[in-house]
């Protein structure tokens, strides 16, 4: 996109520098497609989460959370249809011996003629496709033998779904209703890649809204137009983002319709977050499999039903990934060039950071009093080594929404300067001030710098 400078690997290279991510065992050579997380970047993934659960349970009174286990027993996934069906077709090369996903050919390269997809460079020979699970088996118990077997669990709703009547009994709700959660799962991706896009572990944020069956076409909608909305207001440039309803051969077996929340990453249009009408599937196949009834009964009129599911489900660190990508810019100030992160200010991982100009003449003890006096209402750092242009450089680099600057003139009025990270505009304010200013800019509507004027 014209104007737009990011790509992968300056997002790569920016989080590596600044300690948003690294590959995982790297002093062992690294595992692919492993990831950890540094100080910003667990900052900035649990700002994300965070404003999830906020938009999925503080400000609603429909939704409750839940926590359940990773692993749970094994006929969970042969209910949800995991065991048979959670498949990539595989083919093999006999000649290179790499492993590809058959769905994919095209837009793969094979390892000895990278200039073709595997299949027709001069020596591939590729095996006929063969269905292959992503699922994670492991083994409970000391002893290793088939009645132990346990999976890693490859989504987080069915831990949900399998909750759905502790819930109901608890929580005093009727459908519509929904139970939120946030945990890790994991999936054995055959072609993981493109940084934290894709790998195989990872976080989800999902949530399973409980409704009567003449309901579902209604929530299905607002469900879509309010996951669109959470992303849009939280900085992500409406042009960069799209709701494209799966056509009917894409559909899973339990979906009725299904729309993924895409968003224009350097690689291109890719999902961030799918939006499925999964009807009465998964409490039918549960209750099946488990001999539980699992249906809503409604005192009031009498009625007993099944209630139908609508599920958004996103990921964290796609997401966080998309917020970093939309945020990336670069510009040139005073002739120097600088790397700036426009995040909204509710996700930086850093909200303020408080410099004193130098390391003398009483600045550090005030910048010190500012950051006790902040840090119960936000997350500050006090920052003293190097000249004042590179201690800016570092914050622009890591989102930080504005820079407090201790000076000569602070030991006289106990005065400051705010600086914002995007238009380098610089206020002089009084110390005492700051809490008010900065909790009402935290808590504004925040529209993306990259959109230009409104
Ligand atoms: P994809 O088509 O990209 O494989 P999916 O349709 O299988 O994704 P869902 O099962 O709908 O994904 O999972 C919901 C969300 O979880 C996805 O939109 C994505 O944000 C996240 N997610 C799924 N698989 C991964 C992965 N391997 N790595 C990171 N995030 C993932």
């Amino acid at each position: 996109m014209p104007g737009d400078v990011v790509t992968m690997d300056k997002i790569v290279a920016l989080c590596k520098r600044r300690g948003f991510v690294f590959p995982s065992s790297e002093i062992y050579g690294g595992l692919g497609s492993t990831y950890d997380y540094g100080h910003y970047g667990v900052l900035l993934k649990q700002n994300v989460k965070g404003e999830w659960w906020r938009a999925m349970v503080q400000d609603r009174d429909d939704i409750v959370a839940l926590d359940s286990a990773i692993l749970q027993h094994p006929k969970v996934w042969e209910a949800s249809g995991h065991l048979a069906g959670f498949t990539d077709p595989l083919v093999d090369c006999r000649t290179c011996t790499q492993r590809f996903r058959a769905d994919h050919l095209g837009d793969l390269q094979c390892p000895r003629k990278p200039s073709k997809p595997p299949g027709q460079g001069p020596d591939c020979d590729l095996t006929d496709a063969r269905d292959f699970n992503l699922m994670f088996e492991t083994h409970v118990g000391p002893v290793k033998e088939s009645a132990s077997v346990a999976y890693l669990r490859p989504e987080t709703a069915q831990g949900i779904f399998i909750n759905f009547k502790n819930v109901l009994s608890f929580a005093r709700k009727k459908p519509p209703f929904g139970i939120a959660q946030v945990g890790k799962s994991f999936r054995n991706e055959i072609t993981p890649g493109n940084f934290v896009f894709r790998t195989r572990e990872f976080e989800q944020m999902e949530m399973e809204f409980f409704v009567p069956p003449g309901e579902a076409q209604q929530w299905f909608e607002y469900w879509q137009q309010a996951r669109y909305d959470w992303y849009v207001e939280l900085g992500i440039r409406p042009d960069h983002l799209v709701l494209r309803a799966h056509e009917a051969d894409e559909l899973s077996h339990y979906s009725s319709g299904t729309s993924d929340i895409e968003y224009r990453f350097p690689i291109g249009w890719s999902e961030l977050e799918g939006v499925a009408n999964r009807g009465d599937f998964d409490l039918k196949a549960h209750a099946e499999h488990s001999g539980e009834k699992l249906e809503y009964f409604d005192q009031a009129t009498g009625e007993r039903y099944v209630p139908h599911v609508i599920e958004p489900a996103a990921g964290a660190d796609r997401a966080a990934l998309a917020f970093l990508v939309d945020a990336y810019d670069e510009e040139e100030v005073a002739g120097e060039q600088r790397t700036v992160l426009r995040l909204h200010p509710r996700l930086a991982p850093v909200k303020a950071a408080v410099l004193p100009l130098v390391r003398k003449d009483g600045q550090p003890e005030i910048a010190r009093e500012i950051v006790a006096a902040l840090r119960p209402i936000l997350a500050v750092e006090y920052d003293e080594g190097g000249s004042i242009g590179k201690r800016y450089r570092r914050q622009d680099e890591i989102g930080t929404p504005w820079g407090i600057t201790v000076d000569h003139q602070t030991l006289e009025d106990r005065t400051v300067t705010l600086r914002d990270r995007d238009s380098l505009a610089q206020e002089r304010l009084a110390i005492d001030e700051l809490p008010g200013v900065l909790a009402r800019r935290l808590a504004a509507p925040w529209r993306s710098p990259k959109l230009g004027a409104a």
